[in-house]
């Protein structure tokens, strides 16, 4: 309720903002545009006050591409990370959950920064919260402020909080943050965290461990009842994959699952004659032969430069 976007309002309004009806005879406003105002609108027809004098067209953007009123992503479907879901879930979650206890001492700091190398994990982790918080989950690239949306970010951006502070709670996710460092303060993060980071929480979100590449590959096989490896079979997987992250992990296995189509294929039978049934499940040997193709998209001098970051910066000693 005491939310206060960051960015300010400046007021002024033009032809094109909205106001704080709708008119229905309003021809400058297309039907799907006027649909999705309406649906922000309170009890009694009126538009709050929040989205007034803002651009419809963004406000549509914002309702239809970078809402997600059910993000459908609960911890469970999470593999390994205990201490991020842990610190997230104090940090972020119980606070949104009881504002009434998290004052005083206890009140949460004003963002949190997972950090990391790409598929680990961060995207699902901003959804897991607003699943587990009930609350609307907002997702915006911050490279897209700076490319697709050239000299109109920052209308887009009060746009995004206008429709959030609507939809509270609310959970907005702002992905490749570092995209909006220069070339300066990227090579100088430290200094930068210093100045600005204030009472940010930093949360490493790593690579996988043995047993969370384990689960993954059990639980992805396990959906379509393909899973039907040995303990032994996984863990020789497992070693193969060390330093693997979560999105190359679901690269393998859906490469690997692959293996017994092909296999069967090769028989002669055309893929549209194919009996589901005839094919054999997953086995090792389609994990040794997806190896080949599926590499690990983080190398290790790019992991030593995350935890460097995270032993001066994160909440992991
Ligand atoms: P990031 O935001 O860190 O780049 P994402 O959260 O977008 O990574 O992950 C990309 C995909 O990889 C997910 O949709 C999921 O399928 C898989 N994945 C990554 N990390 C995990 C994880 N910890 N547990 C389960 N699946 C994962």
């Amino acid at each position: 309720g005491n939310f206060v976007p960051p960015i300010r309002n400046n007021g002024g309004s033009t032809s094109n903002m909205t106001s704080r009806v709708i008119g229905k005879n309003d021809d400058s406003m297309g039907d799907s545009t006027r649909k999705c105002l309406e649906m922000l609108c309170g009890p009694d027809g009126e538009l709050p006050e929040k989205l007034r004098n803002l651009e419809p067209r963004l406000i549509e953007h914002v309702s239809n591409e970078i809402m997600d009123k059910d993000p459908n992503v609960r911890w469970d479907d999470i593999a390994g990370l205990e201490h991020a879901k842990k610190c997230v879930t104090e940090m972020v979650i119980w606070p949104l959950l009881r504002p009434d206890i998290f004052r005083g001492c206890r009140s949460p700091g004003r963002g949190l920064l997972l950090f990391g190398p790409p598929g680990t994990g961060k995207t699902m982790i901003g959804k897991a919260i607003a699943g587990e918080a009930k609350a609307t989950f907002f997702y915006i690239s911050a490279s897209s402020l700076t490319s697709k949306w050239i000299g109109e970010g920052e209308k887009l951006v009060r746009a995004l909080f206008g429709v959030a502070c609507c939809r509270q709670p609310a959970v907005i996710f702002v992905d490749e943050i570092d995209s909006l460092l220069s070339q300066e303060q990227q090579t100088d993060l430290k200094n930068w965290m210093k100045q600005h980071g204030g009472d940010l929480q930093n949360v490493y979100i790593f690579p996988f461990l043995h047993q969370a590449r384990a689960w993954i590959i059990r639980n992805l096989l396990e959906k379509d009842g393909l899973f039907k490896l040995t303990e032994e079979e996984t863990n020789i997987v497992c070693k193969l994959t060390e330093g693997y992250s979560g999105s190359d992990m679901k690269n393998l296995v859906k490469d690997a699952s692959m293996g017994p189509l092909r296999e069967a294929l090769q028989q002669g039978v055309g893929i549209t004659k194919l009996n589901k049934e005839d094919m054999r499940p997953v086995m090792l040997k389609d994990f040794e032969t997806a190896l080949q193709e599926v590499r690990p998209s983080v190398s290790s001098s790019e992991l030593g430069t995350y935890e460097e970051w995270n032993r001066q910066f994160g909440s992991l000693a």
